[in-house]
C-alpha cells in the first residue's frame, strides 16, 4: 500500500488530520517517510542547501563556532553539534577549517541528531576520520557546554495551520473529497498557544504553529546557559511568520502539499521570534536576526572565495563565482535565509562572530 492509500484509510477511519500529524508521516514514515528513504540533497535530488553549493559556508560557519568557543575560554570537553546534517557536509567542511585551531578538535565531541539512516550513513561516510556519535533528539545531549549548528532543520519540523475566525481560530485539516485528499477547516475553537496571535491578525488571517521546535530550542538554549556554547540557527523564515508557508518541493520544483506524500520535501518557514523567546525563556540571549548574505560577509566570504579562486580558471572559477552569488546575493540565499545565534547570558559574553547582540 503506498504512503497516499494509508493516510487516505487513516481519515476514513479517525477523520481529517492536523497539518503537523501529515509532515511526520510524510517526512519520517519508518517505511516510507521522504527523509527515511532517501538521500534528497543535491543536483539530482529534490533541493540544494548552502553546503552543498559551496565549501566556503560549512567553512566559515566552523571558524565562527570555534572563535566564540575560543572566547568563552576554550571549556573542554564540550559538544560540537549538528541538527539535522544531511549529508555531513557541513560538519566536514567546519572540522577541516577548523584543523588547525589548538584544543578545538581535541576537546570536542562530534555530535550529529538525525532521524534519516541513509543520511546516518552518509554522514557516517564522510566525516570517517573522525568519531561522532549519533542521537535521536536534543534532549538527549550531555550537559556540558554546547557549540551547535542547526541549517535547514527548523523547517523540516511539522506545523500545524490555523486561521482566524472572530476571536478563535479553525485549524486547516487534511481530509478527503472522495479518493483525493483535500485541505479544509475544523470547528472554531480556542488555542492558547495562539493567544499572542489575537494581537497581530485580522479575520481570515492564517498563523503557523510548530509545536515541535519548543522542545528542540529549549534543549539547546538550557545547556548554552547553564554550560556555556552558542547556537547558530539558519534558515528561511522571518521574525514573525504570517500566513501559509507550507510548501513542498520535488525535482528543484514546486508541487502541490497533497499531491505525492512520501515523495516531495515538506517545508514552512521558520518564525525565529518564537525560537528567540523561548531561549530566552530558558535563560539564553539571543543575537540580531541577521539575513545569511551579511553573515557571510561579515566572516569574510569575499576574501575565501578570492583565495579559492586565485588557483582557479574557466568553469570552476565561473561555478565559485556562481555559489558565492547564491550564497550571498539578496534576490538568491542571502535575504531569504535569516541566521539566528545564541549564547550565554552574561555581562561580558557576545554573540557567535558574524551576529550582533
Ligand atoms: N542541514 C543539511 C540538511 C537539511 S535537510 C543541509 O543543510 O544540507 C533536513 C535535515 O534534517 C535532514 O538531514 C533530515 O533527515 C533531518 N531531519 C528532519 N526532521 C528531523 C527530525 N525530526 N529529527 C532529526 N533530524 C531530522
Amino acid at each position: 500500500m503506498t504512503l497516499k492509500n494509508r493516510i487516505i484509510a487513516r481519515i476514513r477511519a479517525d477523520g481529517p488530520m492536523p497539518l503537523s500529524e501529515y509532515m511526520t508521516l510524510c517526512l519520517l514514515h519508518p517505511t516510507y517517510g521522504y527523509y527515511t528513504t532517501r538521500d534528497p540533497l543535491g543536483a539530482q535530488g529534490d533541493f540544494i542547501t548552502a553546503p552543498e553549493i559551496s565549501q566556503m559556508f560549512g567553512e566559515l560557519i566552523g571558524l565562527s563556532l570555534a572563535q566564540a568557543w575560543l572566547d568563552q575560554g576554550a571549556p573542554a570537553p564540550f559538544t560540537l553539534a549538528e541538527l539535522g546534517p544531511g549529508r555531513g557536509t557541513l560538519m566536514g567542511d567546519a572540522l577541516r577549517a577548523t584543523q588547525a585551531i589548538p584544543g578545538f578538535h581535541a576537546a570536542a565531541q562530534i555530535t550529529l541528531i538525525e532521524a534519516s539512516p541513509p543520511l546516518r550513513a552518509a554522514q557516517a561516510d564522510i566525516l570517517k576520520d573522525h568519531t561522532p556519535q549519533w542521537l535521536d533528539s536534543a534532549d538527549a545531549l550531555p550537559d556540558q557546554p554546547l557549540f551547535v549548528v542547526a541549517n535547514e532543520f527548523f523547517d523540516a519540523l511539522p506545523i500545524r495551520q490555523f486561521q482566524r475566525d472572530g476571536g478563535g481560530w479553525r485549524e486547516r485539516l487534511v481530509g478527503l473529497q472522495g479518493d483525493t485528499l483535500t485541505l479544509g477547516l475544523g470547528p472554531l475553537a480556542p488555542y492558547p498557544a495562539l493567544d499572542h496571535r489575537l494581537e497581530d491578525t485580522k479575520d481570515g488571517d492564517l498563523v503557523e504553529h510548530c509545536a515541535a521546535a519548543l522542545p528542540v530550542i529549549t534543549a539547546l538554549a538550557q545547556r548554552i546557559a547553564t554550560h556555556g556554547g552558542a547556537a547558530l540557527i539558519v534558515d528561511y523564515g522571518d521574525w514573525h511568520s504570517l500566513g501559509d508557508t507550507l510548501q513542498a518541493l520535488k525535482d528543484h520544483t514546486p508541487t502541490g502539499v497533497l499531491d505525492d506524500p512520501g515523495h516531495a520535501d515538506l517545508t514552512a518557514h521558520v518564525d525565529f521570534e518564537v525560537l528567540a523567546q523561548a531561549a530566552t525563556l530558558s535563560g539564553c540571549a539571543h543575537s540580531r536576526l541577521t539575513p545569511q548574505g551579511v553573515f557571510l560577509e561579515r566572516l569574510g566570504i569575499t576574501t575565501r572565495a578570492q583565495k579559492l579562486g586565485s588557483t582557479l580558471g574557466g568553469t570552476p572559477l565561473q561555478n565559485l563565482i556562481e555559489a558565492h552569488r547564491r550564497l550571498t546575493h539578496p534576490t538568491e540565499m542571502g535575504n531569504l535565509f535569516k541566521v539566528l545565534g545564541l549564547y550565554p547570558a552574561l555581562p561580558n559574553a557576545a554573540p557567535p562572530p558574524g551576529l550582533d547582540p
